[in-house]
């Protein structure tokens, strides 16, 4: 049976994220994105709220939710402010529930109990300056010496790089491998930013979420013991893959809130701004772009709700996931274009919130998969040319 209901807890969730992100983020979104910098204060209370591990079960420290949650709190989040919701994606999408699925028992202990509190920031280091869409570009490698790992490479368009504790970190083991672009020869390591030989910085002049971190990191002669692999040697790939398949969700959940926010914004406006003696929103092209906000809120809406039915039952949603991403994003530029042309030119300015929303949400058009490979992964699985993966369960507490 199909069930369209959130449950209590979901419905109290998104009451909560909504006053948090509209009270304690909304006054000083403008500033914060003008300076280029967030209040880390938020980080804490995101912490106190439960927010950083809200899908992680309680015996690793999470508030034990299920996926809709976490998709609920990306939606909330990403109608105030993108920057908020990356940080749900690369901490807890691509990170923290990477080291759930993929990680020990010792390696959850050290690292995903405290991300899960909120004690830790984590993110994910897959991009490099000459490898995005080509994974297997990538040139960062690891060479074994004894039981530990001598990490090299450089790691270039990442979220919070500048400010997380914890880091995957992808990389070749095998150069042979390499030399063939066997994806089999790449592992997966956790890196910390106090290890002797990481540095990291940020990146400016971004188009959009400037009151977020996006920045580079560079390990140079790391040293890690055997024990910060995750997964087995060669794993790397089809772990960097579960991990977007994550994140992914929390991107499309995030675009979909700002589509909600862009048509929220338009209808105050059409309802205020009066031309030839009546408001805009009784014109029928203003009507139309509303109406097409609401349809691709709603069918944004339903298509992550399914991507997050099919995790929550462990069933296969690569493709699921795909789709909701895709369009979502695709969905969500076009709704904050559209927005600003409701605010004609007052839309054009940082008095109004639509700007920065079209600033905004171009990043995800490009992340976790750009339209194009999204695309055309699509009409692969459409013309048979590739197959749905298996979903590697994770342990939802909500479950056992
Ligand atoms: C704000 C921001 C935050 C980010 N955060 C992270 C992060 O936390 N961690 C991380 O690892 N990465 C992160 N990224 C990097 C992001 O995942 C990459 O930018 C993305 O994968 C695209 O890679 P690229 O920029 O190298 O573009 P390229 O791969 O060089 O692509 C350039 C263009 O060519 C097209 N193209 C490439 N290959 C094909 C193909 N086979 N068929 C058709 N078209 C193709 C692309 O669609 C694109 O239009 C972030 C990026 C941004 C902008």
């Amino acid at each position: 049976m199909i069930d369209f209901e959130f449950t209590d807890d979901h419905k109290a969730l998104v009451q909560t994220v909504r006053e948090f992100a509209r009270n304690e983020v909304g006054p000083h979104i403008k500033e914060w994105d003008e300076k280029q910098q967030f209040n880390p204060a938020i980080l804490k209370k995101m912490a106190e709220l439960n927010l950083l591990g809200v899908c992680i079960p309680e015996e690793y420290g999470g508030a034990g939710f299920d996926y809709i949650s976490l998709g609920l709190v990306c939606e909330e989040l990403e109608a105030v402010d993108t920057f908020l919701r990356v940080i749900m994606s690369v901490h807890t999408g691509l990170n923290s529930l990477t080291l759930l699925t993929w990680g020990t028992e010792e390696q959850k202990q050290k690292y995903l109990v405290p991300q899960a509190k909120g004690e830790k920031l984590a993110t994910y280091g897959l991009t490099e300056p000459g490898a995005g869409s080509d994974v297997v570009g990538a040139r960062s490698n690891a060479r074994r010496d004894g039981n530990d790992w001598i990490l090299n490479g450089e790691k270039m368009w990442i979220s919070l790089a500048d400010i997380a504790d914890n880091f995957l970190f992808f990389c070749w083991t095998d150069e042979e491998k390499r030399r063939k672009r066997d994806h089999s020869g790449m592992s997966c390591f956790i890196v910390e930013r106090s290890m002797k030989g990481f540095s990291s910085g940020t990146i400016h002049g971004k188009l959009g979420i400037r009151a977020g971190n996006t920045g580079y990191f560079s390990l140079e002669d790391v040293r890690v013991p055997q024990a910060n692999m995750v997964g087995e040697e060669g794993e790397g790939f089809k772990i960097a893959m579960f991990a977007l398949e994550q994140g992914r969700y929390t991107v499309a959940a995030g675009a979909t809130g700002v589509i909600r926010a862009s048509r929220d914004a338009s209808v105050d406006y059409a309802n205020t701004r009066e031309t030839f003696g009546t408001k805009i929103a009784n014109h029928q092209l203003v009507k139309q772009k509303i109406a097409e906000m609401e349809a691709d809120y709603q069918m944004s809406h339903l298509l992550w709700l399914r991507a997050g039915y099919l995790k929550n039952t462990g069933q296969p949603n690569a493709k699921a996931t795909s789709l909701a991403k895709w369009q979502a994003t695709t969905r969500s530029e076009k709704a904050a274009s559209m927005a600003i042309e409701v605010h004609g030119a007052n839309g054009y300015s940082n008095d109004y919130p639509v700007e920065r929303y079209l600033r905004n949400c171009k990043a995800a058009v490009i992340y976790e998969g750009t339209r194009d490979i999204h695309t055309l992964m699509q009409a692969d699985w459409a013309l048979g040319l590739k197959k749905e993966r298996g979903a590697r369960r994770t342990l939802p507490a909500w479950q056992k």
